[in-house]
């Protein structure tokens, strides 16, 4: 081995820098600081929990040699499987739901990985929705290994055995709150639990998006039903068994349209390529921040990287046909002007 460095690329997963906030915080009482997961060798956190799951799956003895990963995935978890996948030579097959980017899609599928496309509004029950036609494949293809980041409990003790430890290291716990978009509920479980423990005033808060059942459920304990929503990757419409509701002390619900508009001001202003969730997990830290009355330290973790969502979030015309922009063309004298 040379010196200085790693023997595969799933090595080069983790210690990812964090950064302060300097423009977009500037009017708020708290600081805000954001660790840029998009930096892992894959663009996303989700590296992590797909190194973390099927190495457990090896050793539990779950996934064998010449074997078969099937998950439903929003993007990025296929990218951390089919990674880890490439360096142990296992097959991949992605089911996606049909409201995620196209670049996500050529990602999985330029790792060679087969890629089968549901429709998005359908029940998570519904026989032609993503995580059942997932269950489905699994079921009918030998030597297969359904991954499920949703139940599988390996994602939540990936954040806590790992990418909370390295938080904490890194800061030697000087921070008050720490948020996180939420999804499957790994990353703000597996980061709350381990925080808890080593910090008791330490305060966790999710990021959910409107139209998801989360933070509604966390509030009254019942199920709501769900509504569309744009965001990728936050929010469910069931809740996932990673979830430990007691690590998480609250929420903060955010819209597409505030998201998205934070997720450009992100790259404008700070200069950091992020994802769209990553302008949803500002945007609830600054509403979280305009409810205090005295200043406290903020980490946010922020999911994945820009370049998943070029062609959505970072283009002028899909944000104005969508009506996240007022006008296109008004936007681009303004633009100019400035
Ligand atoms: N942001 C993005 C872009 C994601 O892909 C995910 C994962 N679904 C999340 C946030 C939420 O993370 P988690 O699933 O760990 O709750």
């Amino acid at each position: 081995m040379m010196k200085g460095s790693k023997a595969n690329v799933v090595e080069a997963i983790g210690n990812t820098p964090i950064v302060k906030l300097n423009s977009l915080a500037k009017d708020s009482i708290c600081d805000i600081y954001v660790k840029l997961e998009f930096m892992n060798p894959g663009g996303s956190t989700k590296d992590r929990i797909g190194a973390y799951m099927l190495d457990q799956a090896v050793i539990d003895g779950d996934l064998k040699p010449g074997g078969t990963i099937i998950e439903g995935t929003s993007g990025n978890t296929g990218v951390g499987l089919a990674m880890w996948a490439a360096v142990h030579k296992y097959k991949c097959i992605f089911v996606l739901a049909d409201k995620q980017s196209q670049e996500k899609i050529d990602n999985l599928r330029a790792f060679g990985a087969k890629v089968v496309v549901c429709p998005t509004n359908v029940e998570p029950d519904d026989p032609r929705s993503y995580y059942s036609v997932s269950k489905r494949l699994a079921q009918t293809i030998p030597n297969s290994f359904y991954v499920n980041q949703y139940d599988n409990l390996h994602n939540r003790n990936t954040h806590y055995t790992w990418t909370a430890p390295e938080m904490f290291e890194q800061t030697q716990g000087d921070f008050d709150v720490f948020m996180a978009g939420v999804g499957t509920g790994g990353t703000i479980t597996g980061c709350g639990k381990y925080f808890k423990e080593k910090m008791p005033n330490v305060e966790i808060v999710g990021i959910d998006c409107e139209g998801s059942i989360i933070a509604h459920y966390k509030k009254t304990g019942e199920i709501c039903e769900a509504k569309s929503y744009v965001l990728e990757g936050v929010g469910e419409d069931f809740i996932p068994e990673n979830y430990d509701f007691d690590v998480i002390d609250d929420f903060e619900v955010v819209g597409d349209k505030e998201s998205f508009l934070m997720t450009r001001r992100l790259l404008k202003e700070e200069g950091i390529y992020a994802g769209g969730s990553a302008g949803a997990a500002i945007c609830g830290a600054l509403k979280y921040a305009a409810k205090q009355t005295k200043k406290k330290k903020i980490l946010i973790l922020l999911h994945d990287s820009g370049n998943r969502y070029a062609s959505k979030i970072y283009n002028d015309d899909w944000m104005s046909d969508n009506g996240y922009l007022d006008s296109s063309f008004n936007v681009q004298i303004k633009d100019v002007l400035n």
